[in-house]
């Protein structure tokens, strides 16, 4: 297992002092599975102020001294240092009320979620492995240390760390985990929505979300409705639609999935499948069928905008990314067609990114419906296209005209009827009528306002 060099140094120097000092967590388990980690976390059976009195002299953050952590800044990284730990007794299924310092590793892994996170590694010593996490790595299982009930009974977030690193590693979880994340979901309830908020974005953006968000949302939907009751009233909802030939709750898990396929890895991630989580939410309210039984769902995105907005400030999301999924959202069965006018006009109204998000959100959508939506696709593709290309060259807004009100006073008496009269130049340019150039922009406003008679 390679170990960066700057970590190498902070385990050698501990245990130069005469302490033990390993790797443990996640960047042992990523490694083992030959990912890149992120972050190394580093545990010692040095007391913190021991740890802080080894690295005197470099530059050390008490991070959560009470937690047994310890800060120092190594190769220009900051690199957390805890020292072994047990937990004391969880009586709200969030933290622990006290915790322990001890210098048994064994005992410190023992207090860690699952067996994948509980190996600690070495250069030195080599891998320390008590609970058969590298085994089950191997075979790509996510079991609980210890009895299932009981750890999530002692924190309940670690239920939803399952569903995350199920989705995200492709990993199956074993079953009486499974059945003890199930039985104990409701204790999700005693979770700040802060906590609940950052493993759910990153349950729909891992690196393998893309293949298994469906299973998961499928097998754990229970627990999802815990997290957001409002999902509820999608399940078996059907549609009675020819579009589709899945249930409301999933289609929008499909849909998911896509998004995440879709967006792997890319910026614009989240907001969509946050936008496909929420995209038909609203549907139950809107639902009627027509006398051939035909089932319709008027102004859902409207609707599914409005309860996506509550739920995700409920969530405590940050307003820049609310605000994004909503709108995405709103307008996610917009009409398109891969034509100048549409386009422009797309361009307008949303600006370059939340136009391709838009685009993006019906990609998504028609890979969860039949085959006759799915045939839309490539000219959706031909939109992003579109957008791409029109976007540097096309004037969206009165700012970029080629006139201004000063330019139009000659014409255009000061009053409301400026106004009026620069949003149809805008009309006009975006719908690509009139080019952006100043003496014609000057020959539409006057004609403009002869027509109404006003001068
Ligand atoms: P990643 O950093 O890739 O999201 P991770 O497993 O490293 O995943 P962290 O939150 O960084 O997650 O936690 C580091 C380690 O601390 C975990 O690998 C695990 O051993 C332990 N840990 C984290 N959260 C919990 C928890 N809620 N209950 C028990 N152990 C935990
Ligand atoms: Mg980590």
């Amino acid at each position: 297992m390679e170990v960066p060099s700057n970590i190498a140094e902070i385990l050698d120097r501990l245990e130069s002092a005469g302490y033990e000092a390993w790797i443990v967590g996640g960047c042992v388990r990523d490694s083992l599975m030959g990912i890149a980690p992120h972050d190394f976390d580093v545990t010692t059976s040095a007391l913190p102020e021991e740890t802080e009195r080894v690295f005197a002299g470099m530059r050390v953050i008490e991070t959560g001294i009470k937690h047994g952590t310890v800060t120092v800044v190594s190769g220009g990284e900051p690199v957390e240092i805890t020292t072994y730990r047990v937990d004391g007794e969880y009586r709200d299924s969030r933290r622990p009320d006290s915790v322990t310092f001890t210098r048994s590793l064994r005992e410190d892994v023992a207090r860690r979620d699952f067996t994948m996170n509980g190996i600690a590694y070495s250069p030195k010593r080599g891998m320390f492995d008590e609970f058969g996490g590298a085994g089950d790595i191997h075979n790509g299982i996510i079991r609980c240390i210890g009895d299932p009930e009981k750890r999530f009974h002692e924190d309940a977030l670690r239920i939803l760390r399952g569903l995350r690193f199920s989705a995200a590693l492709g990993f199956w979880i074993e079953d009486k985990t499974a059945a003890a994340m199930l039985g104990c979901r409701e204790l999700l309830n005693n979770i700040s929505a802060e906590r609940i908020f950052a493993e759910l974005s990153k349950l729909l953006t891992g690196r393998r979300s893309g293949e298994n968000i469906l299973r998961v949302m499928s097998c754990f939907r229970e627990i999802f409705a815990v997290m957001i009751p409002e999902l509820r009233r999608i399940f078996d909802f059907r549609q009675y639609s020819k579009w589709h030939y899945l249930d409301v709750y999933q289609h929008t898990a499909l849909a998911v999935q896509s998004a995440a396929q879709l967006t792997a890895g890319k910026e614009n991630a989240l907001p969509l499948t946050l936008a496909m989580l929420f995209h038909d939410i609203g549907k139950p309210r809107c639902f009627t069928r027509d006398e051939n039984g035909e089932g319709h769902f008027y102004c859902h995105a409207a609707y599914s905008a409005e309860m996506a907005d509550r739920i995700l400030r409920r969530l405590k999301c940050s307003n820049a990314l609310r605000e994004r999924v909503c709108s995405i959202v709103k307008y996610h069965d917009t009409q398109l067609k891969d034509d100048d006018r549409t386009v422009r006009r797309l361009l307008a109204k949303h600006g370059e990114r939340l136009a391709c998000d838009i685009v993006m959100a019906h990609i998504a959508d028609d890979l969860a419906k039949k085959e006759e939506a799915r045939r839309r696709i490539p000219e959706w593709y031909a939109v992003i296209g579109r957008i791409h290309r029109l976007a540097p060259e096309c004037c969206f807004t009165m700012k970029e005209l080629a006139v201004d009100g000063n330019a139009l006073r000659e014409i255009v008496p000061p009053s409301p009827l400026m106004g009026r009269v620069m949003k149809h130049l805008l009309k006009k340019v975006v719908d690509g009528d009139i080019p952006n150039e100043r003496e014609i922009l000057l020959q539409e406003a006057a004609k403009y306002v002869a027509k109404r008679g006003i001068i």
